[in-house]
């Protein structure tokens, strides 16, 4: 099986759209500076999620889905 095989979907509450983004963030109360959570996001919400974290000033980028740091992969 490969990644190319799983389709990627939104990590917004409620939307199932394709993903075309990958929101990569860390929350420093729980997370260690090696650990990185990663959420995707379509074109619509990928502003959202991203706003979501930065507001709680957690470190937050943006990614390309094949970008995306293998620490953080949703389906490793
Ligand atoms: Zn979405």
């Amino acid at each position: 099986m490969s990644l190319a095989d799983e389709p990627l979907v939104c990590s917004a509450k409620g939307c199932r759209r394709a993903a075309v983004r990958a929101v990569v963030w860390r929350n420093p109360r729980l997370h260690d500076e090696t650990r990185r959570k990663v959420w995707l996001a379509c074109e619509e919400h990928t502003s959202t999620l991203h706003e979501h974290l930065s507001v709680r000033g957690f470190p937050v980028r943006l990614a390309e889905l094949d970008a995306i740091p293998p620490e953080g992969h949703p389906w490793a």
